[in-house]
C-alpha cells in the first residue's frame, strides 16, 4: 500500500528560439486572465442587486446564468433565445477569447465574490500569479529522436490554443508548438510518474516563460523483500519525534534492545538559523517601527518596497532551511530504516497555542510570538510528503497528538517537574533529564500504547485524518516489553 504524490516539475522554456508571433500569442494566454477576472467582480458587484442572493446562513451567492444574460452574447442558439445586446459586452472587450474561457473566467470571479472579495476604487486590482492550468486533454509532449529533428530542440509540448482561429466563419483551435529545454534531470524524472496536468508561468524577474508539469509519482517501496510482501526480518523499532522551536527536532529511536544511545538519539539543531532567524526579525521590526514613525515623510514609498524585498528575501531563507531540515530528518530515517522495521511517530502540537496564551501560564510575549510563527504543520507535511516519496508506506508515518508527553516521566509515567528551563525531573524515580527528550521517547510509547489496546481500535492520524486498523502494526508485536511500566 504506497500512496501516489503530486510532483512538479519545472522546465524552462527556450525564450530565445521563440518567434515573435509565439510571444504573443503565450502573453495573451498568461496575462488575460487577470484583467477578464477583474472584469468579472467589477460586473458583478455594480449589478449586485439582480444577481446576488442570499442564503439562510447569510452567505452570498452569485447566479451565473444571469451574470452570463449580463455579460455574453450569445450565436449558436435558436432564433427566439438569441442575446445579440448585451449590456456590459466581453466579447468586444476582449475579442481574442473564446466562451469557454471566459466561463472559467468567470467561475473564479464568482468565487472570489462569494469569498468576499470586492473592488476599490483604492486598491489596484487583483494581481494573480500569471498562469494557466491546462488539463491533460489539451496539450501533448512530444520528443523527436535525433535522426527526426535537424533542430537543437528535441522536446516540444503542443497546447491546444485556447484563443479562436476562424476560418471559413468557424472557430478552431490550432496547437501551439513551444520548445523546452529539457535535461537528464527532468527526463529522468518524467519516466518516474505520470503526467497529470500542466501549468504556464511567466516569471517576472527573468523575464521567462516556465511550464510546470504535474507528476503523478507512484514511489517504489522501501521495505519491498524479494518475497513480495511486506514482513521484513528486520527488528522492529519505532522513532519518537518532537518538533520544538529552538531545537526544530528531536527523535529517540525505540528498540528492541531497550538501551539508549548516542545512535538513537538525534537533535535536529542548526546554530545558524536561530542566528540567521533573528537577524532578519529583528531587521523587519525595526522597518516596520520605521514605516509607522514615518508616516508624514515622503519617504514611506521607498520603504515599503525596502521591506517588501526584505519579507521575501525572508521566505526564501526561511524555506531553505526547512528543506535542508526536512532532507537531513529524512535521510537519518533511512539509515535507521536499513536496519530496522521502522515506524516513524511525530508528535502533533494541536492544543500548544491555546494552551500557552495569553495570562495562562508563565509563558512570555516573546515566546508566544515565536509559538505563533513557527510553521509546524508545514514542517509535518513536508516530512511526510519527502517519507513517503522516498518509499515509506503512509502508515509507517503518523501523527498523533503530543498534548501531555512532555509533562510525564518517560520511566514512570508521573507528572514531573521543571526545574530548569529544558530540563524535567521524575521525583519518583529521581531521575533527570531533556525535556525533548523526554516527549519524544513518550510519543513513541504513546504510539505503542494506543495499539495494545483491546482489540479492534484504529490509530488516527492527525494530519491527514486518515484511520489505520492495528492491523498494519503487527511487526510491533516485539516491541511489546516496553510498554510494561517499570
Ligand atoms: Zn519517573
Amino acid at each position: 500500500m504506497v500512496e501516489d504524490v503530486v510532483k512538479t516539475l519545472k522546465v524552462r522554456i527556450k525564450k530565445e528560439v521563440l518567434t515573435t508571433r509565439k510571444k504573443e500569442r503565450l502573453r495573451r494566454i498568461t496575462g488575460r486572465d487577470t484583467r477578464i477576472i477583474e472584469k468579472y467582480v467589477r460586473i458583478i458587484h455594480h449589478n449586485r442587486r439582480k444577481i446576488c442572493t442570499k442564503t439562510k446562513k447569510g452567505k452570498i451567492r452569485v447566479h451565473r446564468g444571469k451574470l452570463d444574460e449580463l455579460t455574453l452574447t450569445t450565436s449558436k442558439v435558436k432564433e427566439e433565445e438569441r442575446r445579440t445586446t448585451v449590456p456590459h459586452d466581453l466579447k468586444k472587450m476582449f475579442p481574442y477569447c473564446s466562451h469557454n474561457e471566459f466561463q472559467e473566467c468567470r467561475d473564479i470571479a464568482v468565487q472570489l465574490y462569494e469569498q468576499g472579495y470586492r473592488p476599490s476604487p483604492t486598491r489596484p486590482p487583483i494581481k494573480r500569479a500569471r498562469r494557466q492550468l491546462i488539463n491533460k486533454k489539451r496539450f501533448i509532449l512530444v520528443h523527436l529522436p535525433k535522426e527526426k529533428n535537424n533542430t537543437l530542440t528535441r522536446w516540444w509540448v503542443g497546447i491546444r490554443d485556447s484563443l479562436d482561429t476562424w476560418k471559413r466563419n468557424t472557430p478552431y483551435h490550432q496547437k501551439l508548438w513551444l520548445p523546452l529545454e529539457m535535461s537528464t534531470f527532468h527526463q529522468k524524472e518524467l519516466k518516474k510518474g505520470r503526467i497529470k496536468s500542466l501549468e504556464l508561468r511567466y516569471r517576472h524577474s527573468t523575464r521567462e516563460w516556465w511550464v510546470y508539469f504535474q507528476l503523478r509519482v507512484l514511489p517504489p517501496s522501501f521495505y519491498l523483500t524479494s518475497q513480495g510482501d511486506n514482513s521484513s526480518s528486520l527488528p522492529p523499532a519505532v522513532l519518537g519525534i518532537d518538533l520544538g522551536i529552538n531545537i526544530l527536532a528531536t527523535g529517540v529511536l525505540l528498540t528492541p534492545k531497550k538501551k539508549l544511545t548516542n545512535k538513537e538519539i538525534k537533535f535536529w539543531y542548526t546554530k545558524q538559523w536561530n542566528r540567521v532567524n533573528h537577524r532578519y526579525k529583528l531587521k523587519l521590526s525595526r522597518l516596520q517601527r520605521k514605516g509607522d514613525l514615518n508616516d508624514q515623510s515622503g519617504k514611506k514609498h521607498q520603504l515599503y518596497r525596502f521591506l517588501g524585498l526584505l519579507r521575501r528575501r525572508y521566505r526564501n531563507v526561511k524555506q531553505a532551511y526547512i528543506h535542508q531540515f526536512i532532507n537531513d530528518v529524512v535521510q537519518t530515517i533511512e539509515t535507521y530504516a536499513r536496519r530496522y522495521d521502522l515506524f516513524v511517530v511525530v508528535g502533533y502540537p494541536k492544543h500548544i497555542r491555546e494552551e500557552k496564551e495569553k495570562g495562562k501560564g508563565k509563558s512570555s510575549r516573546k515566546f508566544r510570538r515565536k509559538l505563533h510563527q513557527w510553521n509546524f504543520f508545514l514542517i509535518l507535511a513536508l516530512l511526510r510528503r519527502a517519507l513517503i516519496l522516498s518509499g515509506f508506506e503512509p502508515h509507517r508515518i503518523l501523527t498523533i497528538e503530543e498534548k501531555g508527553t512532555s509533562s510525564h516521566c518517560a520511566r514512570c509515567g508521573r507528572k514531573v517537574i521543571r526545574p530548569v528551563r529544558g530540563l524535567v525531573h521524575c521525583p519518583s524515580c529521581d531521575y533527570t533529564f531533556h525535556s525533548d527528550l523526554t516527549g519524544a521517547m513518550n510519543i513513541a510509547r504513546k504510539f505503542l500504547g494506543s495499539l495494545f489496546r483491546p482489540r479492534g481500535t484504529t490509530i488516527t492520524d492527525y494530519l491527514t485524518g486518515y484511520r489505520y486498523s492495528s492491523t498494519h502494526f503487527t511487526v510491533c508485536r516485539g516491541l511489546s516489553h516496553w510498554l510494561q511500566p517499570q
